[in-house]
């Protein structure tokens, strides 16, 4: 096992890392850079280094200060949190030739799932079940009208090297191709420099449904159901929770094991996500993300699996501590992302928190690097804490999620919080039924978003 690990990342992920470290005895490394040397991660590891000014391009993403970092502290391995440089497999690779272990997948497997089309070829010849489309790029636009013709409007033409919802365009008819293939094209090339595009089915009223799986690298693979993240504004994901309302046992059974057996046939190592859509009972695949996820506590907080132990364990080469047997899922849990934003148009709205407190009791975990007296800095993402509360079934998730946000106090700055008591109000996530459109057409109903 590991002695010292350095964790490439800032605020509540770097803070859930050194937790898990703390448990399993492992001395913990934060990097921080200028704007956060107050921050709440830099005083709770072992040690802390700066890596640069406050631009994450020269501070949180600098491969040679990371590295640097790790060789001046004695780090055997990096844990890179979610964002950043976990998806990115050349530092994947520049970790491993230095001989450090990079706590995560492989670069050949980052690689792989990283360029969609390959992505879905890969799943696809795995039998994982994939949203109908081309087969891999489109060139031209004659070519994409015979795909689309072939597949039925509406389409969706989608970026190759696509994330963030960007390089996305929709196609309702014959008439709206032309438009939307030179714009997903334009997008693309601005956003990632390549603007190879795909097209695929544009599936109209589909939940978002994530299956967690875990690899051991040997060639063993299980996985923690599903969670249900259909509730998203601009493709950003707001609440999420696990199990699935829509998803029962059986299916929950089935498309597990299809993913599973696809992430072990590849000899997958450590925690990773495939991600689907869900319609009308049947599951699209859309892409794999290969690390840990912002949603990750409610798979926990169902399976009682600490998943950051888990990755920590199959990087220092130990097996799985659990089996698809020993995973028992037990009632519900959901999450909410509190935002530094003022609604109602979601606007960054960094600044001075005065008082903070968390709530607390029964079922409550709050994943935050807040503390009374912190001023959030204005370079990073606006999420400035999770809430994960469990309860036996989802009508006891839900009253508990209205009673914790009702405790929790973060006074001077605007955050997203009345969003969630706004949402608790509404039928339709009280019965669990909306799909991926509902959030942004319920902004739009109220005037806001
Ligand atoms: P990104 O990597 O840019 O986030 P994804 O492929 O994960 O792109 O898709 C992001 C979101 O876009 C999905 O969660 C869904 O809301 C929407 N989307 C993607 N593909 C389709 C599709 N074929 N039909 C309908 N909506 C889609």
């Amino acid at each position: 096992m590991f002695d010292k690990i350095l964790i490439a990342n800032r605020g509540e992920i770097a803070l859930r890392v050194v937790r898990a470290c703390r448990e399993m005895g492992i001395a913990s490394v934060a990097v921080h850079s200028t704007a956060d040397a107050d921050a709440m991660h830099v005083r709770m590891a072992d040690e802390a280094i700066c890596i640069g000014p406050a631009p994450s391009v020269e501070s949180y993403l600098s491969v040679p200060a990371i590295i640097s970092a790790c060789e001046i502290s004695g780090a055997s391995a990096i844990h890179p949190g979610y964002g950043f440089l976990s998806e990115n497999a050349s530092f994947v690779q520049i970790v491993e030739d230095h001989g450090i272990t990079f706590i995560g997948p492989s670069a050949e497997h980052i690689r792989l799932m990283g360029d969609k089309i390959t992505a879905k070829d890969t799943m696809k010849a795995l039998g994982v079940p994939c949203v109908p489309g081309s087969d891999g790029g489109v060139p031209d636009l004659d070519t994409a009208r015979q795909v689309a013709a072939g597949i039925g409007y509406p389409v969706i033409i989608k970026a190759t090297a696509g994330g963030g919802g960007r390089g996305m365009k929709l196609a309702r008819s014959a008439a709206e191709l032309e438009n939307a293939f030179r714009t997903a094209r334009a997008e693309a090339r601005s956003a990632f420099g390549n603007d190879e595009v795909y097209i695929e089915k544009y599936l109209s009223r589909p939940r978002h449904i994530e299956i967690q799986v875990f690899g051991d690298g040997q060639g063993k693979a299980v996985h923690l159901g599903e969670r249900d993240c259909s509730l998203q504004r601009r493709h950003q994901k707001v609440l999420e929770e696990a199990p699935g309302p829509a998803i029962d046992a059986e299916t929950r059974a089935r498309i597990g094991a299809i993913c599973a057996d696809a992430v072990a046939r590849i000899g997958y190592r450590g925690a990773g996500t495939i991600e689907f859509l869900y319609e009308d009972g049947e599951f699209f695949f859309i892409e794999m993300n290969t690390r840990l996820q912002v949603e990750h506590p409610v798979t926990e907080a169902i399976f009682g699996v600490d998943l950051v132990r888990e990755q920590i364990r199959v990087a220092a080469g130990q097996p799985l501590s659990f089996s698809q047997d020993d995973l028992q899922l037990n009632g519900h849990a959901i999450e909410v992302r509190i935002n530094a934003e003022r609604l109602p148009n979601f606007a960054p709205c960094p600044g001075l928190v005065n008082t903070f407190h968390a709530p607390g009791g029964l079922g409550v975990r709050m994943d935050s690097a807040l503390y009374g007296g912190y001023r959030i800095p204005p370079y990073y993402d606006s999420l400035i804490a999770k809430l994960i509360v469990h309860g036996r079934d989802r009508p006891e998730a839900l009253a508990r999620l209205r009673r914790a946000l009702g405790e929790l106090i973060i006074d001077g700055i605007d955050t997203t919080v009345p969003l969630f008591f706004d949402l608790l109000a509404e039928e339709a996530i009280q019965r669990g039924d909306y799909t991926i459109h509902w959030l942004e057409n319920h902004l739009a109903r109220r005037g806001e978003g």
